[in-house]
């Protein structure tokens, strides 16, 4: 099996050299995964400097939700890592996305701990990501008293779920290989089957309006347990929540799945995005 596959690496190279995406070299000595951006090119990414308040977009520190839109959304604050405007980085994401390149979920996730670790000082957001982990979630919703008592507060690192449906087209989850990168940095666990869609809607790209694309999503989110269970009341009380996605436009997708972990009793909700159109 091993000789097949590398055998089917070897043509792949052959017939598809992966190129960086930004000088167009071809890095043959590299793992895969290391050559579709070279360090060169993905150290002039733009990383971005000041982060803002998710909903009125003014000057936050770190990203945090201001205390005149606390009301508006769910999210404690988001974290940008960088611009869209940075030709590269859209077309890296473009790539990741659409042409179903999973490795690409490499070099976005440098990016993302790139721009947490240049910061001068650390905020809530990087405090969040370092604190200690909740390392056995499935263990604990079985003994769900230790599980509400530990007393310290806890990350636990949560992908923007795709529908079953959607998911089994793509075959991956985007934000899930993200999440699996930040996570991998930082020590925290990602917890892939906390948060699902359970209604299959129709993708946000694909409508226009601020307003519809906020009917569209709302409720489309529920926090559960394996087997679909409903999880116990209170389960996530204390625990501080990172919601990742690749790219965020409106804020309608992460702020629903926010208020489903809220309903489960999550104490922190911060969101973490490459970019934001
Ligand atoms: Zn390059
Ligand atoms: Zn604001």
């Amino acid at each position: 099996m091993k000789l097949i596959t590398s055998l089917n690496n070897f043509i792949l190279d052959i017939l598809f050299p992966i190129k960086c995406l930004g000088c167009g070299k071809e890095f043959e000595d590299r793992e895969p995964k290391e050559r579709w951006v070279c360090d060169d090119c993905l150290s002039k990414i733009i990383i971005r400097k000041e982060q803002v308040c998710p909903v009125c977009e003014k000057a936050s520190e770190g990203g945090k939700t201001c205390w005149y839109c606390r009301k508006k959304t769910g999210l404690d604050g988001l974290w940008v890592a960088s611009e869209y405007s940075d030709k590269l980085l859209a077309q890296t994401i473009h790539k990741f996305k659409f042409n179903f390149v999973r490795d690409l979920s490499y070099p976005l996730g440098k990016i993302i701990l790139k721009s947490v670790l240049e910061q001068e000082e650390f905020g809530d957001f990087q405090d969040f990501l370092f604190t200690r982990s909740v390392q056995n979630l499935e263990e604990d919703l079985e003994n769900t008293d230790s599980f509400k008592s530990a007393k310290s507060f806890q990350t636990i690192i949560v992908p923007v779920p795709l529908h079953r449906r959607r998911f089994n087209w793509r075959g991956f989850n985007q934000s899930e290989l993200l999440a699996k990168q930040i996570a991998a940095k930082s020590g925290l666990k990602v917890y892939n089957n906390l948060l699902i869609r359970w209604r299959n809607t129709t993708p946000q790209t694909k409508i226009r309006s601020m307003e519809e694309r906020r009917k569209n999503i709302k409720g489309a989110f529920k926090v559960v347990r394996m087997g679909l269970k409903p999880i116990p009341t209170g389960l996530l009380k204390n625990k501080n929540i990172i919601i990742v996605d690749d790219v965020c436009t409106t804020l309608a997708t992460l702020n629903e799945c926010a208020l489903a972990v809220k309903r489960a009793g999550a104490k922190n909700v911060w969101g973490v995005v490459v970019a934001r159109r």
